[in-house]
């Protein structure tokens, strides 16, 4: 289409990249393409604080590869032009897979670095000599460590998901990693979020940088449709299988707090015939990424993930996301309904509450500025819904009312058992 040539012609972006970009589908550019691109085809340095599903994977991907062609030279064995680093596997392999379908008619090489599988095919790879590596900070390292990799032809420098490199622990990695870097490269920072540490860490990198901040942080992604059931703890297992049932129910991520009940929950889902595999960080890397290949490809049609695992999947047409259990921060809540509604698409939040979760219900609800809505089309509902008028607090039956209950946002009623009763005939 002529008009998808020319969105992306607009911003700079030359032939052979627009090409592919046809062939990928792709109208329009997103916000943090359109506002990114330019900037980085100047040769500005670039703050981007946005989350995966954004499209930044192409954001920083197509000026990159447009820089590289424009002054292409011939790849040198172990020693990279640009260089990616991504907290996870999943990640760095996700922006491989961009580099794969947006480079496809550059005629540059790129490679993939990370743990969990033998390093040979990697160093063949760098030995081979590529322009633009991808990589994980350890396995990265441990490569350059022995001499395998060496970073003094980086031109392009892009560091993703910074707040997660934090979280994860790669800090001294990645000081390792960018004291090895030669003083003149263009620098790109990503992070969903920006708490101070990374902010530390954008300006001892960053120089002269341009900001672009896209889902302004913990503001839910709108096309999704988020709802909440009240439902006990005992009744959560029958009610995710109900709801998995439901023809509109093609891909869906669970969440749950803990490897085990996510083990667990996927055990069960399987017995019960629904295609289902756990995802979290007691799995190895290849159980990680088999789960997640059979959930892409739709051999599985549940993936339960918990949350540092679920970083960063990008799979598209995740229909829904149920959140087996709500999580203990408002912001991982962002991200997880985050995985639904990519690229354009809508999408379902579907949040499991049982008594002791209203408080966390609330957190979330006032961090996100809006109320959630109360699905009762399962049977499941607090007998005082109805009282939730301006996002007050819930009351319910089974919590002691009056001056013990307090409100009971926040506190502990007994566990379980008909604090959310099910009323089938509802
Ligand atoms: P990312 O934020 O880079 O992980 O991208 C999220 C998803 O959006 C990926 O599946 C991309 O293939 C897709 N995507 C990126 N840019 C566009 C675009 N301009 N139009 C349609 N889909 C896109």
């Amino acid at each position: 289409m002529t008009s998808t040539i020319s969105a992306f012609t607009a911003l700079g972006l030359i032939e052979p990249l627009t090409r592919a970009l046809t062939a990928e589908g792709y109208t329009t550019p997103t916000p943090i393409q359109s506002q990114a691109i330019p900037a980085l085809l100047t040769g500005s340095d670039l703050l981007g604080i946005a989350q995966t599903g954004t499209g930044k994977t192409a954001a920083f991907a197509l000026p990159m590869l447009q820089k590289l062609i424009e002054n292409k030279k011939p790849a040198k064995p172990h020693r990279p032009r640009a260089l990616v680093l991504a907290p996870t596997r999943e990640l760095a392999l996700q922006i491989r897979d961009g580099f794969t379908a947006y480079g496809r008619h550059s005629g540059l090489r790129h490679a993939c670095i990370h743990g969990g599988v033998g390093q040979n095919p990697q160093v063949k790879a760098l030995a081979a000599g590529c322009d633009i590596l991808v990589a994980t900070p350890g396995r990265l390292l441990d490569l350059m460590n022995q001499r395998f990799a060496f970073l003094d032809a980086i031109e392009f420098f892009v560091l993703d998901e910074a707040d997660r490199m934090l979280d994860m622990g790669f800090i001294h990695d990645m000081r390792a990693i960018i004291a090895k870097l030669p003083a003149q490269r263009q620098n790109l920072l990503f992070s969903a979020t920006m708490p101070d540490a990374v902010m530390s860490l954008a300006n001892g990198i960053l120089k002269n940088y341009k900001r672009i901040e896209i889902t302004p942080q913990a503001t839910t992604v709108e096309r999704i449709e988020q709802r909440v059931m009240f439902v006990s703890r005992e009744n959560k297992k029958t009610l995710l299988h109900d709801l998995l049932k439901g023809k509109d129910m093609q891909r869906a991520l669970v969440f749950t707090r803990t490897k085990h009940v996510a083990n667990r929950i996927a055990e069960q889902l399987a017995k019960s015939g629904i295609g289902a595999e756990a995802i979290h960080g007691n799995k190895s890397q290849n159980a990680r990424q088999r789960a997640l290949d059979g959930f892409k490809q739709g051999r599985l049609k549940v993936l339960v993930a918990t949350d540092i695992a679920a970083r960063g999947i990008d799979v598209d047409g995740i229909t829904h996301v149920i959140n087996y259990e709500l999580p203990m921060d408002a912001e991982s809540y962002v991200h997880r309904i985050g995985r639904t509604a990519r690229a354009g698409t809508t999408g379902v939040a579907i949040s499991f509450c049982d008594a002791e979760e209203v408080g966390q219900l609330r957190i979330i609800e006032r961090t996100i500025r809006q109320p959630i809505t109360v699905d009762i089309s399962h049977g499941y509902h607090a007998p005082q819904i109805a009282d939730r008028k301006d996002g007050a607090p819930l009351s319910h039956r089974g919590q002691r009312q009056g001056k013990g209950g307090g409100g009971g946002r926040g506190r502990r009623p007994h566990r379980g058992g008909g604090n959310f009763n099910r009323n089938r005939a509802a």
